[in-house]
């Protein structure tokens, strides 16, 4: 394997929220035989801790400080990955809808992102890790050997979040759930720091239309090609 990258390559994947990123990138994880990286449970659980401690968002000393004491890790439990935060496990409550809007929310904020980006770099960077997101490709691993842009229509993003949720027991409809969905798609795109964008050097997979075992192939082709050529140089 590469010297700087002893696990194997880092694979990133972005693009906008419900477009099949976390599924994916667990069964390309799995097929790779890497780790996976979810650093939007990441945002999640930072956005929980601040509002568990009544952190008021607008003052940036407070956050800075709060932020520089939060541990947040991912860990594999029975081949589950768990979300710990501070110790306690949030892996169940970060996935509500007023969570995913909070997060979207919080993550804009700079202290925020440099904690988790340091975290993030930390995690990946001796590779073999599939990482997922919104800025993987273009902040936290500029340098990933292989970078993808999962999309898909803001509807069928809505209606898979939507299934999802009901499926939770959540009540909600679909008409809310595309509101969410935009609103979040705005707020991430529309950021200062770290915007959703893709890559110049990312593919773009539209995932309207494909299902769930065709993106795949297609990504585990790509990332093995990459992998045995860059091991052939060596
Ligand atoms: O991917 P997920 O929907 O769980 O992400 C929740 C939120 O976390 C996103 O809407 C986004 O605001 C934030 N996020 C981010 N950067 C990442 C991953 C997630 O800002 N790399």
């Amino acid at each position: 394997m590469m010297p700087s990258r002893p696990d194997g390559i880092v694979v990133a994947i972005d693009g906008p929220s419900g477009a099949g990123k976390s599924t994916i990138a667990r069964l390309l994880a799995e097929r790779l035989g890497y780790i996976q990286i979810d650093t939007g449970a990441m945002y999640r659980a930072a956005a929980l801790l601040l509002s568990q401690a009544g952190i008021d968002l607008d003052d940036f000393e407070r956050v800075e400080q709060f932020c520089q004491n939060i541990d947040i890790r991912l860990e594999l439990v029975s081949g589950k990955q768990v979300v710990l935060a501070n110790g306690m496990d949030v892996t169940d409550k970060i996935r509500t809808p007023e969570m995913s809007l909070l997060t979207s929310k919080t993550s804009a904020l700079k202290p925020v992102r440099d904690a988790l980006l340091k975290a993030q770099q930390l995690m990946g960077n001796r590779g073999g890790v599939v990482l997922e997101g919104r800025d993987i490709g273009t902040v936290v691993f500029p340098d990933a050997e292989v970078k993808f842009y999962l999309s898909a229509s803001v509807e069928e993003r809505a209606r898979r979040r939507c299934e999802e949720l009901l499926g939770k027991g959540e009540q909600i409809t679909l008409a809310e759930t595309i509101a969410d969905v935009a609103k979040r798609d705005r707020q991430d795109s529309e950021r200062d720091i770290a915007p959703l964008r893709q890559a110049d050097d990312a593919i773009l997979i539209d995932s309207s239309r494909l299902t769930i075992d065709e993106v795949l192939a297609e990504m585990a082709t790509l990332c093995r090609k990459k992998r045995e050529k860059l091991e052939a140089t060596l």
